[in-house]
């Protein structure tokens, strides 16, 4: 395999998908001496048939607004790979949602999901569907409307879809109830459920808590062993970057960044445990904006602008993809930070993560750090099919392992001969072999 070939004629095939091509470029990259070191791979052409889905469904989602507005969205599930278990991956509503955008997660997902030790193929699915600004009952309807077409193409042991950007507890009940009606069953097809109809504990806060025992694995590995002293930098101020900002205050670390796609706020006293509650009511109950908590507490607020201008010695982005890119890389590097780990996905240009492994500093690709979530994900469904549920400490401590054998597969996998762990290697060599293995074994399909 010569990624360039690879990469040009994935490109010609499927032009204007520029997300979808960094993604396959990156993994690419690392996994090229791996893949070549196994001819039976090539033989059986591997590559195409890891980087090209095996399906994708597109279709019309029509919906009725407030104001009886007949509205029509375009809405997709992309089914990447299979080889390992059920398709699995999150729905996303966002005005950006493109074919480019869930090809590229579902890719990634398929890797992660193979990282997590669990039986998770890769998909993910949504909608260029804005849910900002939208009531209650239009966002029930156009939920109902998004399953009405999906739901015959999802299932417990086909494929099991979950929440992501815009698609939160409230969006994934009114997803699961449509299905549940349409489908004349309870078997748990959705994961990030109420924990009144089949929900795991843990299941909101595992992203964020998983991403930063991810980050103490790694810092554990340089001799630290909390996070007091550290200054945190987070991105975002939904489900991801409040339950991160959460397990930092735990650890002692000390929260001065948090945003939104309107801009970034800086309280360089820290956003305590009040703030944070402030954030999480602000942002779920009340559906405000970032800004406010500039205005209530009287700190800056920076319109339009990402944080990672500002000092920190750790960085936790977990808004979305490409909002680090090489200039802002520069900045952290040169601020003093320590350690970026992704609670978003891709969420560093190219540019970026080479700065970073340039600086040789903790750098934790978001197929690892942020795979906490599918895991509890995959906790939930075992709940599910074995009908019951298992206590709070049960499942953290379940993610913790998951999260510390993550840690070590990339120790594995991406340790270089001078000492230094390349986790984006360590990741993508990881999740690729377990996949590949599985294909091979299975035949040409
Ligand atoms: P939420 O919708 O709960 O929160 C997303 C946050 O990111 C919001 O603050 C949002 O601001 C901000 N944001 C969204 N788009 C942009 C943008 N284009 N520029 C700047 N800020 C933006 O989503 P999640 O917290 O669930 O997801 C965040 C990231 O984590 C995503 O990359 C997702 O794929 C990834 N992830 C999520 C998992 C989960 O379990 N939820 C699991 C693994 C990864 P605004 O309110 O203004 O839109």
């Amino acid at each position: 395999m010569k990624v360039k070939e690879v990469l040009d004629n994935l490109k010609q095939r499927f032009p204007n998908e520029p997300e979808y091509h960094q993604a396959v470029e990156e993994v690419l990259l690392s996994i090229e001496e791996t893949y070549n070191a196994h001819p039976e791979f090539e033989k059986q052409n591997i590559i195409e048939r890891i980087c090209i889905p095996d399906r994708i469904f597109s279709f019309r989602v029509t919906w009725v607004d407030d104001r009886a507005n007949v509205k029509t969205n375009m809405a997709f599930r992309v089914q990447h790979n299979n080889a390992i278990g059920p398709y699995k991956g999150g729905i996303r509503f966002h005005e950006s949602v493109c074919p480019s955008i869930l090809k590229f997660l579902a890719f990634e997902q398929t890797f992660k999901n193979a990282l997590t030790t669990l039986p998770m193929g890769g998909a993910k699915g949504g909608s260029d569907f804005n849910p900002q600004g939208k009531s209650d009952s239009e966002i029930m309807r156009f939920c109902q409307a998004y399953i009405l077409e999906l739901w015959r193409h999802i299932g417990p042991e086909t494929d099991v879809p979950a929440g992501d950007i815009g698609v939160g507890g409230r969006e994934v009940a009114y997803m699961y109830g449509m299905y549940r009606k349409l489908a004349h069953e309870n078997t748990g097809t959705f994961t990030g459920k109420g924990l009144e109809f089949g929900g795991s504990l843990i299941r909101p806060e595992a992203t964020g808590y998983g991403n930063i025992y991810f980050v103490m694995n790694m810092l554990k590995r340089k001799g630290i062993n909390d996070l007091k002293g550290q200054i945190v930098a987070i991105s975002g101020s939904g489900n991801v970057a409040t339950y991160t900002a959460e397990k930092v205050l735990e650890l002692g670390g000390k929260v001065v960044t948090m945003s939104d796609s309107s801009g970034y706020i800086y309280d360089p006293n820290g956003i305590d445990t009040e703030k944070l509650t402030y954030i999480f009511d602000l942002k779920n109950n009340q559906r405000g904006r970032i800004k406010e908590y500039a205005d209530k507490y009287g700190c800056k607020y920076v319109e339009g602008q990402r944080p990672w201008v500002e000092k920190c010695t750790i960085a936790l982005p977990s808004a979305t993809q490409n909002e680090i890119d090489g200039h802002d890389a520069e900045m952290l590097v040169m601020n003093g930070c320590i350690a970026v780990s992704e609670g978003a996905n891709m969420p560093s240009t190219i540019d970026a993560v080479n700065i970073f492994l340039k600086n040789k500093i903790l750098y934790a690709p978001g197929k690892a750090a942020n795979a906490g979530g599918v895991s509890v994900s995959g906790l939930e469904m075992s709940q599910n099919a074995m009908k019951l549920s298992w206590p709070k400490e049960e499942v953290d401590k379940r993610l913790q392992d998951i999260m510390k054998s993550i840690h070590e597969s990339c120790v594995k996998y991406g340790t270089e001969p001078d000492g230094f762990v390349n986790y984006v290697n360590g990741a993508n060599i990881a999740g690729f072999m377990k996949v590949a293995k599985a294909m091979m074994a299975q035949g040409v399909l």
